[in-house]
């Protein structure tokens, strides 16, 4: 079974995306993840990769998309009974070389899992995340406050933030992902394979319409 997990920053991506790997035996693949192991391995790829990243441009598509297939072909892991790739195709044209280069071949996408959540609860989520440096526990002012304002309740130590995570920048990440990936979603649509699960709610709900889908 090949599936492709789709949602934005602070969707639940990554739970989910550990809960279908302890289900189904699938090869997880993300892209963030190919693009270290290729400069690392210093490849054809990820020195071309480099180049692009060492000069502060983005890979171009063509780029990824060769990325990706080289991994799938060559690379994937023989025991997988398919794969779950995660952050691809980001854009309108890497899902339609996708299509191009998969078509009528086992590599061909069977499911696309779309988390969708709304922009004010990504925000919640992400800009209300707060951490103990000193044991790790995690807490959200939103969602799971401590008893006393930041400070841990487990240890007592006062709890940070990421700076990164600012009102202003996550609006423009959060609209960014969605006009790139709107047009991949609507291309999708029209082939039938999005399952849209709404994932503003509790693990268990989700779970449960993902397994539903993944059925059909
Ligand atoms: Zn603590």
């Amino acid at each position: 079974m090949n599936i492709l997990i789709m949602g934005a920053p602070g969707s639940g991506k990554g739970t989910f995306s550990n809960r279908l790997k302890d289900e189904i035996k699938l090869d997880h693949i993300s892209t963030g993840d190919l693009f270290r192991e290729n400069i690392s391995n210093d490849t054809e790829l990820g020195r071309e990769a480099k180049s692009y990243m060492d000069a502060g441009h983005l890979v171009p598509d063509d780029l990824v998309n060769r990325m990706v297939l080289d991994y799938l072909k060559n690379k994937m892991d023989p025991e997988a009974d398919g794969y779950l790739l995660d952050g691809y195709p980001r854009t309108l044209a890497q899902a339609e070389a996708f299509e191009e280069a998969t078509k009528g071949t086992d590599l061909a996408v069977d499911h696309i899992l779309y988390l969708d959540v709304p922009h004010e609860v990504l925000s919640k989520r992400i800009l209300g995340r707060r951490s103990c440096p000193q044991c790790g526990e995690i807490y959200n002012i939103y969602f799971k406050a401590p008893a006393t304002e930041n400070v841990c309740d487990k240890c007592g130590h006062e709890l940070t933030y990421r700076s990164d995570d600012n009102a202003e920048s996550l609006k423009t990440r959060l609209e960014d992902y969605d006009r790139l990936t709107q047009p991949v979603i609507d291309f999708y649509n029209d082939r039938g394979l999005v399952a849209s699960i709404s994932a503003d709610r509790d693990f268990e709900p989700i779970w449960a319409d993902i397994v539903k889908e993944l059925k059909k």
